[in-house]
């Protein structure tokens, strides 16, 4: 239940803002991830004139605003998708508490919702996922199993091989069927759901990537045809879709054969 007092509006708050700030951070993060420039190391910087950006000027969404969109120095164009990035982290990190509670098994989630979402614009951007960030899902998997105290051992070795493994021997008949990040990502997306919600997992990626390839056959941009789309972002998206809602959703589907 949501409810509405100052206190918890003004927590609500807090909890959008600190993902605002992290939804900076992971603006760094698909950025220098793939181009293997160190996270933590140095300052941020404009990709066009390479000007170090002051800290007034890092202010998430309101510092685009402030700016209009250009930056301070060389009045370069700044892209919508930082600030777009930044609110989408922002409405994550509140949508996990207001389904959640504040625990913190919100903030494990929170921390898989952020790492998906850098996964969905790296793989966007540059057709690969990197093998770090899979990796980084593995202790969080961990550790939500620790603070939910379902383990389910075996749900969730199942679930770490019930779609890579098929994927992976696909790869003998048809090549570059699939790419290696989604197999690995699948793998690691298992271990961290179980079996039932990684075949939920598929499901809606595979539903939700055939409406938009259809939809962009069917369109005359003659740019889009024949490019090639990364599963990445469906997959995170369904992972997302079966993290916060996949009980509801098994409980109702099951319920049409009980
Ligand atoms: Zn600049």
């Amino acid at each position: 239940m949501i409810i509405f007092d100052l206190q918890f509006l003004s927590l609500y708050l807090l909890v959008f803002v600190f993902g605002l700030v992290i939804g900076s951070f992971l603006n760094v993060v698909i950025y220098r991830v793939p181009n293997n420039i160190s996270i933590s190391k140095g300052r941020s910087y404009c990709p066009k004139c390479n000007h170090k950006i002051q800290n007034r000027d890092l202010i998430p969404v309101l510092s685009y605003l402030i700016l209009g969109g250009k930056c301070r120095h060389c009045k370069g164009k700044i892209s919508l998708r930082y600030p777009i990035i930044e609110l989408t982290t922002g409405l994550l990190a509140l949508g996990i508490v207001l389904i959640k509670g504040i625990f913190l098994e919100a903030l494990i989630l929170f921390a898989i919702g952020a790492i998906l979402l850098a996964i969905t614009m790296i793989d966007w951007d540059t057709m690969t996922i990197p093998n770090s960030l899979i990796i980084a899902l593995v202790p969080l998997a961990i550790l939500l199993a620790w603070a939910t105290g379902d383990w389910n051992i075996w749900g969730r070795i199942i679930g770490a091989l019930v779609i890579s493994v098929p994927m992976y021997i696909s790869l003998y008949f048809i090549e570059e069927s699939f790419g290696g990040g989604d197999i690995k990502l699948f793998a690691a997306l298992g271990l961290l759901l179980g079996w039932e919600k990684i075949l939920l997992t598929l499901i809606i990626a595979s539903v939700i990537a055939a409406i938009i390839g259809i939809t962009m056959t069917k369109s005359k941009k003659e740019s889009i045809k024949g490019k090639h789309i990364p599963f990445g972002p469906y997959i995170c998206f369904g992972a997302m879709i079966a993290i916060l809602f996949g009980d509801a959703i098994l409980s109702w589907y099951l319920g049409f054969y009980i």
